[in-house]
């Protein structure tokens, strides 16, 4: 069978079927989850996770810097430990890159990944080097946490609302906004594109709501709503109804799409790479968590027992459901 008919997430089931079996005790999740957790101590935990940047899949060079490519490359996945609530420590890059790449390219690479390390005390201590025919890039990141302060995708509960900590749709329009070189003011393109290129991964927020024991399920948002929550409610066995007029939008994807005449539900639905989180909260204590945090908590839903029943309702009334990004199924989404 090809892979494009088994899909990334028919893939990782595959996988979890042959590893995730027997697993030794102190490994608290293994593959599925934004990170592999092992636990160290009653104390302490350590995440690890790894991700693959490919040129012209991922990112394409004359439309990102070298800096603001390895700006990216650590951010996205700082934002799987984000999406734990953990506290990365440690990165390893290895990188294949054409024997022409000029080395003038690497340190304003590397440059772009001092950056976030930097901001969030990440030391970069290891990776490889290798020549390739294209530019692709592999990051791996540990990181630790109290393992009562991590969060998993499984642990959603009917009746928690759903909740995102950012708008929506905003890296999608960057990325559409680069593609198709569609001019509009830089009031309204700037902070769009910033979302695509540089995103900020959501890591104090999510160390702040993982100390929450009424948070409940938690992951960040990278392949889009669609396919993110989908992939949290079948990890809890749970269904979702989300409420489309409450998806968060930004100001200047609202003004973008009535330019371009986009649907900017459909892009905060079913585009990618908006590195904020998911999380499910428990319904008696959402308000008063939601005036207690000094970050925004967007409502767009609701769980439900029905497992992996996915309904969007638009003021009440079911409409269609989109399709999420798959990195085989639905390239299209790009
Ligand atoms: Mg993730």
């Amino acid at each position: 069978m090809d892979i494009n008919k088994l899909g990334e997430d028919g893939f990782i089931s595959f996988l979890q079927s042959r590893f995730n079996a027997h697993l030794p005790k102190n490994v608290l999740a293994g593959i599925g989850d934004d990170c592999a957790v092992i636990k160290q101590s009653e104390t302490r935990a350590e995440l690890i996770t790894s991700d693959l940047l490919i040129e012209n899949e991922h990112f394409t060079i004359g439309q990102i810097s070298p800096e603001e490519l390895g700006h990216k490359a650590l951010s996205i996945n700082l934002s799987d430990i984000a999406g734990m609530g953990g506290t990365p420590k440690i990165a390893l890059i290895s990188l294949g890159i054409p024997k022409t790449t000029d080395t003038d390219w690497l340190k304003r690479f590397f440059s772009g990944v001092q950056k976030p390390a930097k901001k969030y005390q990440v030391h970069l201590l290891g990776g490889d080097l290798s020549k390739s025919e294209i530019i692709v890039i592999n990051v791996t990141i540990i990181g630790k946490a109290h393992p009562k302060n991590i969060r998993y995708r499984n642990g959603a509960i009917p009746g928690d609302i759903i909740c995102t900590t950012g708008p929506l749709g905003n890296a999608g329009a960057g990325l559409k906004i680069l593609q198709e070189e569609i001019s509009l003011s830089e009031k309204i393109r700037f902070p769009l594109i910033k979302s695509q290129i540089q995103p900020d991964p959501h890591l104090k927020i999510g160390n702040s709501l993982a100390k929450h024991p009424e948070v409940h399920a938690m992951m960040d948002l990278s392949d889009g709503l669609a396919a993110d929550l989908s992939r949290l409610i079948t990890a809890s066995k749970v269904g979702a109804i989300i409420h489309v007029e409450n998806l968060p939008l930004s100001l200047e994807l609202q003004e973008a799409a009535k330019i371009c005449r986009w649907d900017p539900h459909e892009l905060a639905i079913s585009s990618g790479e908006d590195y904020c989180l998911l999380l499910t909260i428990e319904r008696d204590a959402f308000s008063a968590l939601q005036k207690q945090c000094p970050f925004p908590l967007f409502a767009i839903g609701e769980i439900i027992k029905d497992p992996k029943s996915l309904t969007y309702l638009d003021h009440g009334k079911e409409i269609s459901p989109p399709k999420g990004f798959d990195h085989f199924l639905n390239e299209d989404m790009r």
